[in-house]
């Protein structure tokens, strides 16, 4: 597509990128913008990053800029770092099969799993051939800086037109050797707000446990992708049409299933109205953690866990209440690794939902200055939106409490005193446990 007949111009285009593609350009490399920056200017948006694609080896990159990183493995990688932007350079990659004798003897180039997974992939080749090995048809526009013109080697544009996600070759070969394609095409579908071509939705449901095989850390990613980004809550829907969704959240899967077999929608209408806060915020520019939101979804599976702890066990609330954390937590692992730092607030949320609910002498205060408060009183306020009765009045306790003078608080904590018999059972000393509470992040 010649320069006059698209809407991308370097106007749109980050000065940083702009620096990357000229400085490959004059180096005598061939550079063009591709992926979701070329994508996204064509439908109007604009890009969250800029991926640039060439000829030149990642050791050819980096002896041309001095602010170049070479990372990945699987698919090696050039950042430019420009302050808090990176700019990704990616050599442009070629076919297995074109490979040259001497790249096929290197094993450490390209490696296949039994299931057809790409464990390496560090073949280089032409641009054409580059275009072939990407994922979606939209996402195979290049940008030449050379001529300013869109070269389009697998029907981007028209599939633009049409707004359809389309994986380019054989879907079903496609999705073995990357199945996070899969969590990919809907991530597009709701983002882009286009349909998944038929050939490509179809395999989706029958390969969806082939997400199995996907390290939790790369899960986790593509987490946050999908639930941190605006579209939580269209994520959640169409992930679960296409039966991916129990393989992010296992246990969740499974407690809307048992949930809904006894017709009751808690928990489902819980973690909905923390995804569309949580799309709120986002779209307005507010911050969100997605502790918040992992917090959500774990919530109820925790709750119910610590019941049936209880019931079974001789254990005390505050030690079932860790026993069944540990549980859930541990389970969560396996299938999304969700880092340290984010598993700290998860905890402290769910603690201060049996801190904020016992609010006698000093306790209130206690609750008040807790790191984490906030993040508690917000998701104890959700919480009063669904569950309505005591926990809503809590919520509303919280939230006349903190407008209140102290005067007016002091006597809030009287009348709760007052209204309500200590707890003794819950009051023990709690035996020293390593990160339970306090210390956030
Ligand atoms: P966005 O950045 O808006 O999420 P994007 O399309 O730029 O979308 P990236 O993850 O930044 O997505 O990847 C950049 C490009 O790299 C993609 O457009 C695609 O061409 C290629 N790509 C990324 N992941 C894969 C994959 N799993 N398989 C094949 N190609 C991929
Ligand atoms: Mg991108």
């Amino acid at each position: 597509m010649a320069r006059d007949q698209h809407t991308v111009s370097r106007k749109f285009i980050s000065d940083n990128a702009l620096k990357v593609l000229y400085r490959l350009k004059k180096g005598g490399y061939d550079a063009y913008l591709v992926g979701g920056g070329v994508r996204d200017m064509l439908l109007g948006i604009e890009p969250k990053d800029f991926d640039i694609a060439t000829n030149a080896t990642p050791e050819q990159i980096k002896a041309l800029f001095r602010n170049c990183r070479l990372i990945g493995r699987r698919f090696r990688l050039a950042h430019i770092v420009f302050g808090r932007d990176i700019i990704e350079v990616a050599t442009f990659r070629g076919h297995h099969d074109s490979a040259s004798d001497k790249q096929k003897e290197c094993k450490k180039t390209s490696k296949q799993s039994a299931d057809g997974m790409l464990l390496r992939d560090n073949i280089y080749g032409s641009i054409d051939e580059d275009a072939e090995r990407r994922d979606f048809t939209i996402n195979a526009l290049y940008y030449s800086v050379e001529n300013f013109n869109i070269y389009d080697f697998a029907g981007g544009v028209a599939d633009i037109e049409q707004r359809l996600i389309r994986l380019i070759g054989d879907p079903e070969t496609r999705y073995r050797e990357d199945p996070v394609r899969m969590l990919r095409a809907v991530r597009f579908a709701t983002k882009l707000d286009m349909e998944i071509g038929e050939e490509t939705a179809q395999p989706i449901k029958p390969l969806a446990n082939l997400l199995l095989n996907i390290p939790p850390a790369r899960m986790f990613e593509e987490f946050l992708k999908l639930f941190v980004s605006g579209k939580a809550l269209a994520n959640f829907h169409m992930l679960r049409d296409y039966g991916l969704f129990e393989y992010l959240f296992p246990i969740v899967e499974q407690n809307l299933i048992a949930e809904q077999a006894q017709a009751e929608d808690h928990m489902s209408r819980f973690i909905q109205l923390a995804m569309s806060n949580t799309d709120q915020r986002i779209n307005t520019n507010q911050r969100v953690t997605p502790a918040f939101l992992l917090a959500a979804f774990l919530w109820y599976p925790l709750s119910r866990q610590v019941t049936q702890l209880r019931q079974t066990t001789q254990l005390t609330p505050q030690d079932a209440f860790f026993a069944a954390l540990h549980e859930v937590m541990s389970e969560q692992q396996r299938s999304i690794a969700v880092p340290k730092r984010f598993q700290a607030p998860m905890k402290d949320i769910w603690i201060l939902q049996d801190k904020l609910a016992r609010r006698e002498g000093k306790r209130a205060y206690k609750a008040f200055e807790h790191p984490k408060f906030r993040a508690g009183y917000d998701f104890l306020l959700l919480r009063g939106e669904i569950e309505g009765g005591e926990t809503a009045q809590l919520a509303k306790w919280w939230t006349d409490f903190q407008e209140a003078s102290p005067e007016s608080q002091q006597m809030m904590i009287k009348s709760v005193a007052g209204s309500r018999p200590a707890r003794r059972s819950v009051r023990k000393r709690r035996k020293p446990r390593k990160a339970s509470t306090g210390k956030a992040e």
